[in-house]
Formats: C-alpha cells, sequence, structure tokens
C-alpha cells in the first residue's frame, strides 16, 4: 500500500466520521448557522434588574412582585434584589459607603 493511498483513506474515514457524527447530534458542533423548520421555540432573553446579564427565560430564576415578574440569572442575584427592595421600602436611609 503506498502512502498516498493511506492518506486518502484517512481523509475519506475523517469525512465519513463528521457524516455519522453529524447526524447523531443533530447539527454540526461548529457555526451557529439556525437551521430552517427547526422544531424547538426560540428563547426568550430576559434582563436580570441586578446584574444585567441576558438569560434564556426558562433557564431564568422569577420573582413576583406586585404584578410584575422580574427574571434572574441565579439566585444570589433574586437574594439580592429582594434585599434592594427591602432598602427601598425601609425608606432608603441606609447610608452605606461605596458607589
Ligand atoms: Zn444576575
Amino acid at each position: 500500500m503506498s502512502p498516498v493511498r493511506l492518506v486518502i483513506l484517512a481523509i475519506l474515514f475523517y469525512i465519513a466520521w463528521r457524516l455519522v457524527r453529524g447526524l447523531a447530534k443533530g447539527s454540526p458542533p461548529s457555526g451557529r448557522t439556525g437551521r430552517q423548520g427547526d422544531s424547538r421555540v426560540q428563547d426568550v432573553l430576559v434582563e436580570d434588574p441586578v446584574c444585567h446579564t441576558l438569560v434564556p427565560q426558562h433557564q431564568a430564576l422569577q420573582l413576583r412582585r406586585g404584578g410584575t415578574t422580574y427574571y434572574f440569572c441565579s439566585e444570589a442575584c433574586r437574594r439580592r434584589f429582594g434585599k434592594m427592595e427591602d432598602d427601598k421600602s425601609a425608606g432608603e436611609t441606609a447610608s452605606r459607603t461605596g458607589r
């Protein structure tokens, strides 16, 4: 067997492997091209009012305050928001250092 044939075989094997992998995963690992006819519902991004991170709605933690629903990236942010709201309702008398 000549080395050229080995290289060709290797390339063919690589292409076949990629094809099989692509079929198994449903989409190629690289590239974010949105395929047409994708049955998945697009994620709605919501903004965390504490750290202003955009989070997919289904992943976000929710908190209802006065008829408004707020979304948070993490439990820590939700707790911080709760603290902020408590400070507000307390009349903002707390004089904190920083900022
Ligand atoms: Zn956050």
